[in-house]
């Protein structure tokens, strides 16, 4: 029988306590004066949250295996501070089948620092019309209960409509990508405005995002189903959220790190690095969009963690590939912007970054209270430790990372995942 004491961690920001673990379950949390032959880990000064969760990872496993794997991605998670990440499905072959569903799912057990969950697609080949088996993905042993096409909106009403009706029949959620492709299409990669327009850049505007916002809203309510918004991006988008909550429309939604910090002058220097999707909004949004976390509007943090290989980034910015770097970051970028600020207290921080994730994904033994009975899973901060981003020192195989350079208060110190400590102080444990 393996045993942990974690002594003296603040838990959940409501004070110091310690934490006994026993075959990876939390066994007894008070004051604890020894355990016979457990394994010490002191937390003073730490504080104790539920395991991360990430809803939007880009494992690039199959197919772009010199961008990410599921090993290396996992391994990026784990440090950051994630006991859990949702692998998205625009991979190559895509995840449109329970086979290639068990695939991912197996290849995260083998790499076996992080639970990885696979996303199924909506749509066969994310071709955007036919829907995949998602009937099939769910009832395969890698229970796939969240599906999108992520990279691609599901731009078709009918179609979104049949998804959402069928994946009501098994609690299922669609993530949606909001992003009308007449309204912007694939090569818009700058927010439109007056800085698009003296760059040269294809604008993409923010009502894009919000006219497919709107609809799907309405489809939920319509078909009783459950929707998320992925990497919400604009104010706009955040009014729609807020007055769907109002009205008891099941929807949930994401924001990335990213969004929550970066504007859209970024990339007047024209550096591939700060090419995302959707891009980068200005100051009104950002700040619209930290709100709207702090309020609750928008349900959690997601990173949207997309790795690029050198050769897919390192180009003319309307050539270069689309997204950032994000897993290791997101807990200190949150810690930095919302939780300095006053925004979200680290009870809120367990909320977006855990509670509310594991809940839209389904994912049991994740985001549970840190209380004997629950499983071992997670994260101790050090909520004044000051880190300068090195994108060297990543563990991604890929170097697209926005934050490098940049310090940001609050670092994760280690992470455990069922009672095993994975990372420790940016190192795998
Ligand atoms: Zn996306």
């Amino acid at each position: 029988m393996s045993t942990l004491l974690v002594t003296g961690a603040d838990l959940v920001g409501e004070g110091p306590q310690d934490l006994l673990v026993e075959d990876g379950v939390i066994t007894e949390v008070g004051r604890i004066r020894s355990a016979r032959g457990a394994d010490v880990l002191e937390a003073d000064g730490l504080v104790a949250l539920p395991g991360l969760v990430d809803l939007h990872t880009h494992l690039r496993e199959p197919g772009r295996e010199d961008a990410e794997t599921i090993a290396s991605g996992s391994a990026a998670a784990a440090v950051g501070g994630f006991t859990a990440v949702l692998a998205m499905a625009n991979t190559d072959p895509v995840t449109d089948t329970a086979e290639a569903a068990e695939r991912v799912l197996d290849l995260g057990r083998a790499a076996g620092l992080v639970d990885v969950q696979p996303v199924g697609a909506v749509t066969k080949a994310l071709a955007g019309e036919e829907l995949a088996e998602l009937g099939l993905m769910h009832r395969s042993r890698a229970k796939v209960s969240v599906f999108s096409d992520d990279g691609k909106c599901v731009h078709d009403a009918r179609v979104m409509r049949r998804a959402l009706e069928y994946v009501r029949a098994f609690g299922g959620v669609v993530s949606q990508h909001a992003q009308d492709p007449r309204l912007a299409g694939p090569s818009a990669c700058c927010h439109e405005g007056e800085l698009s327009g003296r760059l040269g850049l294809p604008g993409w505007p923010g009502i894009a995002e919000e006219t497919i916002v709107a609809r799907d809203v309405m489809l939920a309510r319509h078909t009783g189903s459950r929707v998320h918004i992925a990497h919400v991006s604009t104010a706009g988008s955040v009014e729609v959220l807020r007055w769907a909550k109002a009205q008891g429309i099941d929807v949930t939604a994401e924001v990335t790190p990213h969004h929550l910090v970066l504007t859209t002058d970024l990339v007047s220097g024209y550096d591939p690095t700060f090419k995302v999707n959707p891009p980068l909004r200005p100051l009104e949004d950002v700040e619209a969009l930290r709100a709207a976390l702090s309020d609750g509007t928008i349900d959690a943090v997601a990173t949207d963690h997309a790795p690029h290989a050198r050769h897919d980034k390192e180009h003319a910015f309307v050539d270069a590939a689309f997204g950032m770097l994000g897993l290791e970051t997101a807990l200190a970028v949150v810690s930095d912007t919302m939780v300095r600020a006053g925004l979200l207290d680290w009870a809120a921080v367990a909320r977006v970054m855990s509670q509310a994730p594991a809940r839209i994904a389904g994912l049991s033994d994740h985001g549970q209270p840190l209380a004997a009975g629950s499983p071992a899973n997670l994260t101790l901060v050090d909520p004044t430790a000051e880190v300068t981003v090195d994108r060297s020192a990543s563990l991604s195989l890929s170097r697209n990372n926005p934050w490098h350079g940049r310090t940001l208060r609050g670092a994760v110190h280690a992470t455990v995942l069922r009672g095993r400590v994975t990372a420790m102080k940016g190192a795998i444990a």
